[in-house]
């Protein structure tokens, strides 16, 4: 059967924008102020789950709802269980919106509001793939669930507690990233490293280090770090500070405090599964104040940082460098570094690691490396791979060559983790194309409508290919 699914998806139009408006009006965030034991999660994932299964009973399919946690629409019958897994929550909306962003706006043609892109628009969008493959009367020869979580923007509480009651599906894709098909994903362990056993400095010193404070988050460059010092003569360090600012790429400002005096450097944001694209401004700082004569804890702290972090994202002076054929880098962010006079110094190091090499490998190059420190671990994720000759990544990518005309459309493996990873020949698929700017989890998120379409169209398509 020859099915346009260009043409086809167009007279969906209407009808997933008008789900779609439903869906963004949800303010699906995770809630835990109002959450209880009919909602763990709060009301807002399990409204959107809710609506997704109001959607899906009234096209005619099968539905199940676990504890407003997950959930599926299912469609077919077979030993062997496809999976199309979506998220229902979003990421709290932020500042810096010129619409509401629950409710879905459009103009010149690009659907605004939080979930467009990650993950409402995309999900939806594969939804429709599935009822459009069920309209064309197309009857596939395994079961298809659509699953639905809700909690993918944190824990994956929701995803995690369907796996607690039912088997895992046995291929399939998650459309919550970017065409054309990331067939692995990378490893994802983080470790803190605190120092907390010589307080006070034995020795005499013309400087103490009073605190230090760099980074929110684990999986984020810091752009910001401060430090406040105390020092026999405030000049000379500030002089020194602006030499340093002339000669690496960072800015930033001293002031003297009641404290003593502050230093502030400033790099540059980015995401941590590749810091490269940032400047850590904690790692500078550390840098800036290695030239001065510190004792104990601060000392270890300050080392740690500066001989074995500093501008060393690929893990060498840890030596637990990795390069894969297929995986690509080991990559560090050293996302959080803190230090007190009182409590001593923490630095959280998040690692992406390829196949080949694991957590304990990297435990050994921290421990080594933290002279005076104590090294823990926090959490880990294994990476995962499907071969790029799996049916699926082949079927997968043919029918995104055919629909988009990017011939030349490749798979590849990135840092980041998405539901792919929960099934073991499991793809992320869309719904980011190449030519459309990355606005998840952003103010102002935002998917053009031809990009859905097309989505959807490659969705119904792959659906049907898969079943081929
Ligand atoms: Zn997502
Ligand atoms: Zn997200």
């Amino acid at each position: 059967m020859t099915v346009d699914w260009k043409q086809k998806a167009k007279a969906y139009q209407e009808d997933y924008l008008k789900d779609l408006r439903a869906l963004v009006s949800i303010d699906s965030e995770r809630d835990d102020a109002h959450a209880t034991d009919e909602f763990p999660l709060g009301p807002g994932p399990a409204a959107a789950l809710a609506k997704y299964l109001e959607i899906g009973k009234r096209d005619g399919f099968k539905t199940k709802n676990y504890d407003n946690l997950a959930g599926y629409i299912e469609y077919g019958d077979g030993d062997q269980t496809l999976g199309v897994i979506v998220h229902a929550d979003v990421m709290p909306a932020g500042e810096g919106w010129n619409t509401d962003p629950f409710e879905l706006t459009i103009k010149d043609n690009v659907a605004y509001g939080r979930g467009t892109s990650d993950d409402k628009g995309p999900g939806l969008a594969a939804y429709y793939g599935l009822r459009m493959l069920k309209d064309a009367g197309i009857k596939p020869k395994f079961k298809i669930r659509f699953l639905i979580g809700t909690d993918e923007e944190s824990n994956w509480t929701g995803i995690k507690h369907y796996l607690d009651l039912e088997p895992a599906p046995d291929f399939g894709f998650s459309p919550d990233a970017e065409f054309p098909v990331i067939n692995g994903e990378k490893g994802n362990t983080t470790f803190v490293t605190t120092f907390t056993g010589e307080q006070n400095g034995e020795e005499d010193t013309e400087f103490t280090l009073r605190s230090f404070k760099a980074g929110l988050r684990d999986n984020m460059v810091p752009r910001d770090a401060f430090a406040v010092l105390e020092s026999d003569d405030n000049e000379r360090v500030s002089d020194d500070f602006t030499k340093f600012l002339d000669t690496y790429p960072v800015s930033g400002d001293s002031q003297v405090t009641d404290g003593g005096l502050q230093i502030h450097v400033i790099g540059k944001s980015a995401h941590g599964m590749e810091p490269d694209d940032g400047i850590n401004a904690g790692t500078y700082l550390a840098l800036f104040l290695s030239q001065y004569r510190f004792t104990g804890d601060a000392k270890h702290f300050i080392s740690f940082i500066v001989d074995k972090l500093h501008d060393d994202s690929r893990g060498h002076h840890l030596g637990i460098n990795l390069t894969d054929d297929v995986m690509g880098d080991l990559t560090m962010n050293i996302g959080i570094m803190r230090y007190d006079i009182k409590d001593g110094g923490l630095v959280n190091t998040n690692f992406r690691y390829p196949k080949g090499m694991g957590p304990a490998d990297i435990m050994k190059g921290l421990t080594a490396g933290a002279t005076g420190g104590q090294v823990s671990q926090e959490d880990d994720m294994g990476p995962h791979y499907v071969d790029a000759s799996d049916p699926v990544v082949q079927k997968l990518i043919a029918v995104y060559k055919d629909l988009s005309g990017e011939t030349e459309a490749k798979p590849h493996v990135v840092g980041g983790g998405s539901f792919a990873r929960l099934m073991e020949r499991g793809v992320a698929f869309g719904a980011l194309f190449p030519w459309t700017k990355n606005t998840m989890h952003q103010a102002n998120e935002f998917q053009p409508i031809d990009d859905l379409m097309l989505a959807m169209a490659i969705y119904g398509k792959a659906l049907a290919t898969l079943n081929e």
